[in-house]
């Protein structure tokens, strides 16, 4: 799943590593790959980035095994991340002269053995190389929406770069999701972007959105997801809930928020039906 919004701080990042956690902690095995040069989800997820570890740059440009860059993840097991440091700002370059340029993302995960459920890739912000490495290796887009004024500018030019990635390099990609974040339902503005977003968007708009939340934004700081960091909060609900809709999608099991919550043991098993 390619996390991707050329829009700058709209969550990309932070739904990508509180999703991961969430599918991971119900059982799945989850692969993040940080495919952005700041290294933000790989900061979240309290894996080390300087510049001597082996990282997705290593994987894209000196077609390294990704198995030899993939860490486990600290405190949720089932999790691993693949590490972006910061040699990867110069990646968007140095693909332009390589062989297959668009295309060695795809190739290093078709070469990774070890089973997983789920991998979710998080894009930096913007429409070059690198995201369109994640959009030719991925199966679907998942599209972050901050509910804000400017929240649908921009998003025809993403849209187009997803079809044109379609028709060119990768036949099955689709924008399969769309997450409301940050939301306020304080404020009008807040209910008009998601009703907007909702009435052309109905299906792939989760019924779940991100409510804003202090402890969501704080949990990067301690190198942790919000699930770990506060697992009762309104945020790490919220992404529990999400993933379980995404879950429950790729098996074609209409979401019921009625029967959200209705216990442990049954979400385990929705979540591992689901990524089957
Ligand atoms: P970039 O485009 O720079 O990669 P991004 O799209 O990955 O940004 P994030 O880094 O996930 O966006 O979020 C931007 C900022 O908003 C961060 O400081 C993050 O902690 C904060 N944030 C994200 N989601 C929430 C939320 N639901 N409530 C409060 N703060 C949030
Ligand atoms: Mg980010």
């Amino acid at each position: 799943m390619v996390v991707a919004n050329q829009k700058g701080g709209v969550g990309k990042t932070t739904s990508t590593v509180n999703l991961a956690a969430s599918l991971a902690l119900h059982g799945a095995r989850v692969l993040v790959i940080d495919l952005d040069p700041q290294g933000n989800a790989s900061t979240a997820l309290g894996i080390d980035h300087h510049s001597e570890v082996p990282s997705i740059y290593d994987v894209l440009v000196e077609s390294r095994p990704l198995s030899e860059v993939v860490q486990p993840v600290p405190d949720i097991e089932g999790l691993f991340c693949a590490p972006a440091t910061i040699d990867l700002a110069g990646a968007e370059i140095e693909l332009v002269s390589l062989v297959a340029r668009e295309s060695r993302l795809q190739r290093a995960i078709q070469a990774y053995e070890q089973p997983l459920d789920y991998i979710l890739i998080d894009c930096p912000p913007s429409l070059g190389l690198l995201t369109v490495n994640a959009m030719v290796a991925g199966a679907e887009v998942l599209i972050p929406i901050q509910c804000e004024y400017y929240a649908l500018e921009g998003l025809g030019q993403l849209l187009r770069n997803v079809d044109l990635v379609r028709g060119h390099l990768n036949p099955d990609l689709h924008v399969s999701t769309i997450l409301l974040t940050m939301y306020d339902g304080r404020t009008r503005l807040a209910s008009q972007v998601a009703d907007e977003v909702r009435s052309h968007f109905s299906r792939e708009v989760l019924r779940t959105s991100i409510p804003r939340s202090v402890r969501i934004s704080e949990a990067p700081s301690y190198g942790q997801t919000v699930l770990t960091y506060d697992p009762g909060s309104s945020g790490s609900l919220s992404y529990l809930e999400a993933a379980r809709e995404i879950a429950l999608r790729g098996v074609g099991v209409r979401y019921d928020p009625q029967h959200a919550h209705t216990g442990s043991q049954n979400s385990q098993q929705s979540m591992s039906e689901g990524t089957q």
